[in-house]
């Protein structure tokens, strides 16, 4: 039997041929790696991809029966056996092996990603080297998991408590960055001597599956890495519930974190989770201020604001409004769209239409409560996917862009008076990813990043992750942080031992 679930829009030309667009045609695989095989569905169900910006089909992959997910954690399981027993040493030299041919194969990785995932191929690269940045900082990190001795309360005891590998490490990631996640997560999880079972996006699966062929180069053995694609439901279903997967580690909406966190509870094992953010930017009146209209624009507009660190709500100081709205109404409009195959493109395609229907529906909401549209609005002909770069001035708490996240290349703009409204506004939201300050004045900058309710905290500046930093949210934005020598604890157990001698 053969159909076809479609994901993303309906083809509107001829299929793209993505393996003859690479170096090397064998990184595009259209079978999941299942516990060291790579495989096909057992009932023949295939799920097709296509390019979010045309719509034009990229290829299939196989849709894993609940049987098959299940024989691929057994095969995970039996794998971690052994995997747990490799020194740090050796699990760091297979990690940087990994990472080394990642960057080797950069471009034909970017080449995949930017046809799946609509991204500008720049940002493709940008995101490529992120991604082995994690495997290299997760194979330092190895080597550094450390215990605890400590001076025993019980007389003729010794005490000490030691880290161990938590088991089976399941990764549920997104489309919006479809390779630094799966690297972020099993970078650390191979790192502390878990086995991984990835299941990516069904929009970026080749980006995945990509990676697998290149861990399978590198000799990590079979079964330690896994990629499974197909219903993500059922997969979610099954792993959730699977008292074989010890670790879960998802990124991806608030809705469904929350659904995998009540399919876990039968089984309690540890949950790591990255969900939706919805970041405040403040501008302060004393801040340079060309510096946070470019700045601003750089935070809401880069992944074509389908990125959980997106500025959703940019709040000015009153005496400064007019001239950044005005500044930033400049940039946002010159902004350049189109393919992200072609150069120089700052603005790709969202990930599907119903995307830029969700955007426009945020757009409509707020012009009819009184915000200004002043650049954007539209949908772009080039294809389903494309919606112009979008700013409204005027924005307040009873619209719905206030509340829900974006994902969209559309920027909401508004203005406190002072520093207690400014920390009012910036804290009314549910999510607690990140948050943005400008302002010159130190002392404020200290009270202001204080008093945000948010894991990360950005000052005067629009860039700040990267493997060593602890990435993560506070309130319903998730569980655990990623990176840095942090982001292995969720991957490890504590044991403590008490040794009477
Ligand atoms: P988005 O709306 O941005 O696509 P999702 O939370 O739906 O965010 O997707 C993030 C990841 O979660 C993807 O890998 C997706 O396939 C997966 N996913 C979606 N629905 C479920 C579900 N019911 N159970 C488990 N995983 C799911």
């Amino acid at each position: 039997m053969m159909s076809s679930l479609t994901c993303g829009q309906a083809p509107s030309e001829e299929p793209i041929d993505l393996g003859s667009l690479l170096a090397d045609p064998d990184l595009l695989r259209l079978q999941a790696y299942a516990a060291g095989r790579w495989t096909d569905s057992d009932s023949g169900v295939r799920v097709e991809v296509f390019d979010p910006g045309r719509g034009i089909l990229l290829g299939s992959v196989p849709s894993l029966s609940e049987a098959q997910v299940r024989d691929c954690l057994e095969g995970a399981e039996s794998a971690f056996q052994d995997w747990r027993e490799w020194l740090p040493g050796e699990r760091a030299v297979a990690l940087q092996a990994w990472a080394a041919l990642v960057e080797a194969h950069e471009q034909d990785l970017s080449v995949i990603m930017t046809h799946e995932q609509g991204k500008p191929l720049d940002e493709c690269r940008g995101e490529i080297a992120y991604a082995a940045s994690f495997l290299r900082w997760f194979a330092e990190e190895a080597r550094r998991i450390r215990g605890e001795g400590t001076l025993s309360h019980l007389a003729g005891c010794q005490t000490f408590v030691s880290r161990e590998p938590a088991g089976v490490a399941a990764c549920i990631t997104p489309w919006n960055f479809p390779s630094a996640m799966i690297t972020r997560k099993a970078g650390a999880a191979l790192a502390a001597g878990c086995s991984v079972l990835v299941k990516p996006a069904p929009e970026t699966p080749f980006s995945a599956l990509a990676l697998a062929v290149l861990a399978e180069r590198s000799g990590l053995p079979p079964g330690v890495l896994s990629v499974v694609t197909g219903d993500a439901a059922m997969i979610g279903g099954v792993i959730a519930r699977s008292p074989l997967v010890r670790v879960l580690s998802f990124t991806g909406s608030t809705r469904v974190g929350r659904l995998l966190a009540e399919q876990s509870a039968s089984t309690i094992k540890k949950l790591s989770m990255e969900l939706g953010g919805h970041a405040p930017f403040l501008v302060f009146a004393d801040a340079d201020l060309d510096k946070a209209v470019r700045d601003a624009v750089t935070a809401k507009f880069q992944t074509t604001g389908q990125d959980c660190l997106a500025a959703n709500r940019i709040l000015v100081q009153e005496p400064i409004y007019d001239a950044f709205v005005d500044r930033f109404a400049t940039l946002a409009g010159r902004l350049k769209l189109g393919l992200g195959t072609e150069p120089g493109v700052e603005i790709g395609p969202l990930i599907n239409a119903r995307a830029v229907a969700r955007c426009l529906s945020q757009v409509e909401d707020a012009v009819g409560k009184g915000a200004r549209l002043l650049v954007g609005g539209e949908r772009h002909r080039l294809g389903p996917g494309f919606m112009l770069p979008t700013v409204l001035a005027d924005c307040d708490s009873r619209m719905a862009i206030w509340r829900d996240e974006t994902f969209g290349p559309v920027a909401a703009l508004g203005s406190f008076s002072d520093e207690a409204q400014a920390i009012g506004l910036a804290n009314d939201t549910e999510a607690g990813l990140a948050a943005y300050v400008y302002t010159e004045n130190g002392g404020r900058a200290l009270r202001i990043s204080k008093a945000l309710r948010f894991g990360m905290v950005a000052i005067n500046t629009a860039k700040f992750t990267g493997a060593p930093i602890p990435f993560g949210g506070m309130k319903q934005s998730g569980l655990g942080r990623e990176g840095s020598s942090y982001g292995i604890d969720d991957y490890t157990e504590l044991k403590y031992r008490c040794f009477a001698t």
